[in-house]
């Protein structure tokens, strides 16, 4: 097999909101006038990309587009080029263990308003916290998506936030993240047409496969590490550079996956309990700034870096010796 997808490669980022992370933390949800993730952090990440001219995949929550300030922000971006994808409308972690109806709707509100925004419907979905289901699979099959991104085969995640649930559960916090499935963090690191009924599995024959791409999130050495935006700007420079060069060794596309926390400063104006909870507020912008756009220049300057639906169309065109039921996607344009 030879392949140009070889060299290619996404940034995408999930808009997380900071409500996600009052969720996660367990702390109260008083209702938010204007959120520093969408007025300033998100701001940020267009600017960098816009810098090295990088066009990236947003998954956006489907409620944060009720907010017309949201609103704009993210019609600009589609407009400069970047992909809105989904991640659901409520963003709740537990989406994936819905009464399948629920995860219909919610699925398809966020559809809904990512088309009436962007003008284009979406094709590519990334699930809350991870988790996927089959149920969930059917469900965006049924919706025409192209490509799903929710696995992170990194076992290291899966533990560490095994732990982190374990210990909200000891101090009777409650988080309303999820443990999720090990299998889940032990799918090949590559993208792969998922079994029927088996999602951890690469379906080897088409009859047996789903119509969706599922484009897992990259991983870094022998371990799997989580090569992620939260990694990079706790991890000293150096740690986070032999992720980035081990990812970028790899014969398989590089997709970074960064959440817009990424590029808040602990002066945007979060609240006190959200700052303790969350180390990646501690960290200064300009920190932060200097790792992540020390990775985006070294991916640009190893891979073509391309919106994960362009990356999913070409996937399609290359791999056909290997993946012949590749055919069955349609390519986007
Ligand atoms: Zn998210």
């Amino acid at each position: 097999m030879s392949g140009t997808h070889q060299q290619l490669g996404s940034v995408s980022i999930d808009v997380d909101s900071t409500v996600c992370y009052r969720q996660i933390h367990g702390l109260p949800f008083p209702e938010d006038e204007a959120d520093p993730i969408y007025e300033k952090a998100l701001p940020r990440f267009l600017d960098a990309m816009a810098n090295l001219n990088i066009k990236a995949t947003l998954f956006v929550i489907g409620r944060d587009l009720e907010n017309s300030a949201n609103r704009k922000i993210i019609e600009q971006a589609a407009a400069e080029g970047h992909e809105i994808a989904n991640h659901s409308y409520l963003h709740d972690y537990a989406l994936s263990r819905l009464p399948q109806e629920d995860m219909r709707q919610d699925v398809r509100k966020a559809h809904v308003l990512i088309q009436e925004v962007t003008g284009q419907a979406p094709v590519g979905f990334r699930a809350p916290g991870y988790n996927q289901s089959e149920a969930l699979f059917d469900v965006l099959e049924d919706l025409g998506y192209q490509y799903d991104s929710s696995f992170f085969p990194t076992p290291a995640y899966f533990a560490a936030r095994a732990t982190a649930i374990g210990m909200y559960q000891m101090q009777k916090k409650t988080s309303h993240s999820l443990v999720g499935e090990m299998r889940e963090f032990l799918v090949p690191p590559e993208p792969f047409f998922p079994m029927r009924n088996i999602r951890f599995k690469p379906a080897k024959l088409q009859e047996h496969a789903r119509r969706i791409l599922e484009v897992p999130i990259s991983v870094a050495g022998p371990a799997r590490l989580p090569w992620l935006g939260t990694t990079l700007v706790l991890a000293p420079d150096r740690v986070g550079q032999m992720m980035t060069r081990s990812v970028l060794r790899r014969k398989q596309p590089a997709i970074l996956e960064l959440h817009a926390i990424d590029f808040a400063d602990p002066q945007d104006g979060f609240e006190d309990a959200l700052k303790t909870a969350q180390n990646d507020l501690k960290v200064p912008l300009n920190d932060k700034l200097r790792r992540l756009e020390n990775t985006f220049q070294e991916m640009a300057t190893q891979r073509q870096l391309v919106p994960m639906k362009k990356l999913v169309q070409s996937l399609s065109s290359v791999c056909k010796e290997k993946l012949t039921w590749l055919g069955a996607t349609q390519p986007v344009s």
